[in-house]
């Protein structure tokens, strides 16, 4: 009788193929701040739950000292995570932090709150993420809440073939993410390719997901993915992505369940009506935002 084999450490994933690459567009923000808007609003539909994502590297201080001064936020979740650099939060319900390399900040901004995004550092490098994840209607007026999670606390494993992933949320190969969400069920993964290794990561047939390379060149499904591109991954049926790199490269991996509710943007507002929209704008101008404790009207 034969010797039965090892259980392989996973079932074979098949991959989703590219259905579109974007190559951002070069915008700024909150006090000068300059940045890629990588998905941009008319993707919002597209990539449900995800509402927006910004990769920023500066080297020039002139391009990121001004920060995010306050402003507003109300019906939807940020995640910052940090590549280089340390940015200084506040907010209106008396939360502070401090974000630094390697670390992640999940803030839900719930009912609204008003806080300042502000770089701790006058020069070097400034490199990171911000990504905006929408809460289901019935949720978009819950009490605002932040984590901050430095780098030594986000769960991170390598595959026998040196990849190394760092598990911002979600789950991957087993490892549990930082953060688990309901509702969305986001992953967030960071992921390090050496040189001829490839990594396969399963994702719910129903999802959405993309990638974004900020190292190094991608091969997903036989397409190329240059530096610095968004791939979204097509919903073709595949159980998951394989992700091949020939040379080094580091990329972020997103995917989520999609909310299907309408979605109604103003700036910093994404509630699902315009109604909503302007009750918020009412909220706001009567300073309900500065006390972090608005309830639903
Ligand atoms: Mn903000």
């Amino acid at each position: 009788m034969n010797h039965a084999l090892p259980a392989s450490p996973q079932a074979p994933v098949a991959s989703r193929g590219v259905e579109r690459l974007v190559a951002g567009r070069a915008t700024s923000d909150g006090a000068g701040v300059k940045l890629t808007r990588v998905l941009t609003q008319d993707l919002q539909r597209r990539l449900d739950p995800f509402l927006m994502l910004d990769a920023f590297r500066n080297e020039n201080p002139d391009d990121y000292i001004g920060g995010f001064p306050d402003h507003p936020h109300r019906g939807f979740e940020t995640v910052t995570y940090m590549l280089a650099g340390r940015m200084r939060h506040h907010d209106s319900a008396g939360n502070a932090g401090l974000l630094g390399p390697g670390g992640a900040q999940w803030m839900t901004a719930g009912s609204g709150l008003i806080h300042s995004e502000l770089p701790e550092q006058e020069e070097g490098l400034m490199e990171g993420f911000q990504l905006w994840l929408n809460l289901p209607a019935r949720n978009k007026m819950i009490a605002p809440f932040y984590r901050d999670i430095p780098g030594e606390a986000i769960p991170e494993f390598a595959t026998l073939a040196g990849v190394r992933v760092r598990v911002i949320a979600g789950e991957s190969q087993g490892t549990a993410g930082a953060v688990q969400r309901p509702d969305t069920e986001p992953l967030f993964l960071d992921v390090h390719l050496p040189a001829g290794t490839r990594f396969a990561q399963r994702i719910p047939v129903g999802h959405n997901a993309f990638l974004y390379t900020y190292r190094g060149e991608v091969t997903i499904a036989g397409k190329a993915v240059a530096d610095r591109f968004m791939a979204i991954l097509a919903n073709d049926g595949a159980d998951g992505v394989v992700i091949e790199a020939a040379q080094d490269a580091r990329v972020i991996l997103i995917a989520g369940a999609p909310l299907n509710e309408p979605i109604a943007q103003y700036g910093p507002f994404v509630m699902n009506t315009a109604e909503q929209i302007q009750q918020t704008l009412r909220d706001y101008q009567a300073g309900l935002f500065e006390s972090a404790v608005v309830r639903p009207a």
